[in-house]
């Protein structure tokens, strides 16, 4: 069989028949990342030996008899993931040369379950960014047309699994970091519940915003792999003591008499016809599946890039203040545009005498948001909106226009603001180019938004369709 056809859970199954070993797996990826990364960049580190051994232990407890959610599976994770004895570098030259002395929690839980880490991936520095262009070690490209964007600020992490290089890949989601390029490389991305998963060891963009998401090719690898970070963690005060549901058990219920809502202000003129036209046949599907349909109303997301722009930056701002001249070398000269941007940014609405005028002010919004969506619970399950309001677009398009590059986060900030979770599911292709829609939900919904993602992928298999390198 073709390894690029496999998912997690098919390829759990013939490491287990032993028809397959982790070994072969992780080389065929190490393979195809030596072939085709110098053209795609979705890999700052490649930990070919690491890699190697990991994939012989597994093998050695595959044959033991021994099981673990992600034994043998190989997975990217975002270069923002403290890896112990691995150079981290959050896309940024600030931190070039820097070796993680520890692991975060999520990759000690990833190393548990017998995942191998097959390198370190490219990313905006910090975070910062929606297109992967803010890179220090140069932009990720789109596999589906690599004149595009792979979508940021995780670009490495969703050209990881959308190219083949490994199975599934981590991120993080401040204001859309795995929504938006999980849409642009036909894969599925979680955007977890603030909260729901321990961002320990992961390094800090805006605190009360991150989350670290997921990507995989289905909405069930995704599920298992949930399965395996989510939970209380002592070491981040985040983490409440939630029981963390099976979210395998409901995956395959289907979606009648589910309440789909669609939220008016996402299907306004800013929103391009290109993805309009997609989301509507999926709107479509999912009725005839026997959802019900309810148009709901989310009145403050006009607001929320102005707010989210406020937040972040100034959270940036303190967050960044650590990585100084004394301890970092010269991060005058090391920090790029885009951070430099964010830590002023930051610092103005901050200080006193406009604190008031526009951080606490930006807080009164964030309120607002989170009443707007609590108010669509009462009436619907889960929330089905666009991703991005346009398809992915050209490479340098909008580098040298901050604004512009914002304003695609439009869609994504309000689930980061209102600490939600959001699940973005391929809906298929327009002009040869993926699209995807978020499924979003109330706190702790993560298994239900599962269920409807599933119903809809199981239908339409468009996570099938593969780039050509
Ligand atoms: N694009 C958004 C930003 O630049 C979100 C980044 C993220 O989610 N890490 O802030």
């Amino acid at each position: 069989m073709d390894y690029l056809d496999l998912t997690i859970i098919k390829a759990k199954e013939l490491l287990s028949q032993k028809k397959i070993s982790s070994v072969e797996l992780t080389k065929y990826y190490l393979e195809r990342i030596e072939k085709y990364d110098k053209n795609l960049n979705a890999y700052i580190t490649v930990c070919t030996e690491k890699a190697l051994n990991a994939a012989k232990t597994a093998d050695e407890k595959i044959a033991n008899g021994e099981s673990g959610a992600l034994l043998g599976i190989p997975v990217g994770l975002k270069d923002i993931y403290m890896t112990k004895g691995i150079r981290t570098t959050a896309g940024s030259k600030v931190l070039e040369n820097y070796t993680a002395h520890y692991d975060a929690t999520a990759v000690s839980k990833l190393k548990n379950a017998g995942a191998v880490i097959i390198g370190k991936a490219n990313c905006d520095a910090w975070a910062h960014g929606s297109s992967g262009e803010n890179s220090d070690y140069g932009p990720s490209k789109n596999p589906w047309d690599t004149t595009l964007v792979p979508g940021g600020s995780s670009s490495g992490s969703a050209v990881s699994v959308s190219a083949g290089f490994s199975l599934a890949a981590g991120g993080t989601d401040t204001g859309g970091s795995v929504r938006l390029p999980a849409s642009f490389c036909n894969i599925v991305g979680l955007k977890p519940t603030y909260g729901r998963v321990s961002r320990y060891g992961i390094i800090a963009m805006a605190s009360s915003l991150d989350t670290i998401g997921h990507f995989t090719k289905t909405v069930e690898d995704n599920a298992l792999y949930l399965s395996v970070t989510a939970g209380k963690d002592e070491k981040d005060g985040t983490t409440p003591n939630i029981k963390v549901p099976d979210y395998m058990a409901n995956l395959k219920k289907g979606v009648k008499g589910i309440k789909i809502g669609i939220p008016k202000e996402y299907f306004s003129k800013g929103l391009s016809a290109d993805i309009e036209i997609p989301i509507r046949k999926a709107l479509k599907k999912y009725e005839e599946l026997g959802a019900e349909i309810i148009e709901v109303s989310l009145p403050y997301t006009s607001h929320a890039i102005a707010c989210y722009y406020i937040i972040q930056p100034a959270e940036v701002s303190s967050n960044l203040a650590r990585f100084d001249g004394i301890r970092f070398g010269n991060t005058r000269e090391t920090f790029g545009p885009e951070a430099k941007r964010r830590i002023m940014l930051g610092t103005f609405t901050l200080s006193a005498g406009y604190y008031d005028a526009y951080y606490k002010k930006a807080m009164q919004v964030r309120t607002k948001v989170i009443e707007d969506y609590n108010n669509a619970w009462k009436k619907v399950d889960v929330i089905v909106a666009p991703v991005s309001p346009t398809l992915p677009w050209k490479l340098g398009e909008k580098a040298d226009d901050p604004l512009a590059m914002y304003l695609s986060d439009v869609f994504t900030v309000t689930a980061n603001i209102a600490g939600i979770p959001g699940l973005t599911v391929p809906v298929g292709f327009n002009k040869g180019l993926p699209v995807g829609i978020q499924i979003l939900g109330p706190h702790f919904s993560e298994d239900k938004l599962y269920q409807v993602g599933y119903a809809y992928e199981k239908e339409t298999e468009f996570w099938k369709e593969k780039p050509n390198l």
